[in-house]
């Protein structure tokens, strides 16, 4: 589904990604996991066409990723990204926000119909259907900007730690949902600082240091790996 091949990103002069290779296949959950600073939100934003891409060949179902816009990488290719501080409109309505996830869509009834399918995810929004996104907790809004990601793209998911600030419990409804979302064909790609969730959540792994690819394999294998037992999963 999407394949990466000699990835570059730099800020300036900081060479944040330096020649990374990936694929994920369609219907598969993958993470990214890495020490901070590795380049795993610059690979997420690097997909989303948001980063200084300066070398490299990335395809998504055969089409050239890198000559898309960021808009029309959500809006034709239907590459939805939750990112990091999830960026929702804190004036606007739970359901306010969902529709607006919808923005570039004309299938208007499916668009009604992923709604309420996200309202029975999570029937907290549901619950919080009026009340203004800003006000909400910490979990919730991150369940909305799950469900806004499902509203917006569904072929393509990528997250950035979508279990940051949440308590267990509400990172355990996340990941259901998330999990859920995957059984219904949306692709996962998930960057986590909690390595331990993240290995049991997908099937496939790559691990990034200092912007590149280190190892990659079945999660089962990482999470044998002394090394990254020692590094990543607190011994
Ligand atoms: P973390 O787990 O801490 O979020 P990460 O693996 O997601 O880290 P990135 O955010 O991708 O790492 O950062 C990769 C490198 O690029 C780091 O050295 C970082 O300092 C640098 N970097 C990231 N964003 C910028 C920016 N806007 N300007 C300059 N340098 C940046």
């Amino acid at each position: 589904m999407l394949k990466v091949e000699n990835l570059h990103v730099s800020y300036d002069n900081i060479r944040a990604l330096q020649g990374i290779d990936f694929h994920i296949e369609q219907g598969e959950i993958v993470t990214i996991i890495g020490a901070n600073g590795a380049g795993k939100t610059t690979t997420l934003r690097a997909i989303s066409q948001v980063a200084n891409i300066t070398q490299g060949t990335m395809t998504f179902k055969g089409k050239d990723l890198r000559s898309y816009p960021p808009e029309k990488v959500v809006s034709e290719l239907g590459i939805s990204h939750v990112p990091e501080g999830r960026r929702l409109f804190g004036n606007l309505t739970v359901h306010e926000n969902l529709k607006l996830g919808a923005f570039a869509r004309k299938d208007t009834d499916q668009v009604k119909r992923d709604i309420d399918r996200v309202f029975e995810i999570f029937p907290r929004l549901l619950e919080r259907k009026d009340q203004k996104a800003g006000t909400m907790s910490g979990g919730e809004q991150q369940m909305l900007a799950v469900g806004r990601a499902f509203i917006c793209g569904r072929e393509l998911m990528i997250l950035d730690e979508p279990s940051m600030g949440l308590s267990p419990l509400l990172m355990k409804r996340v990941f259901a949902a998330l999990r859920e979302i995957n059984n219904q064909g949306t692709t996962i790609l998930l960057v986590e600082q909690n390595a331990r969730m993240a290995l049991k959540f997908a099937q496939r792994a790559y691990l990034l240091e200092h912007g590149h690819v280190l190892k990659e394999g079945p999660t089962e294998e990482f999470m044998n790996d002394p090394e990254v037992q020692k590094s990543y999963l607190g011994g």
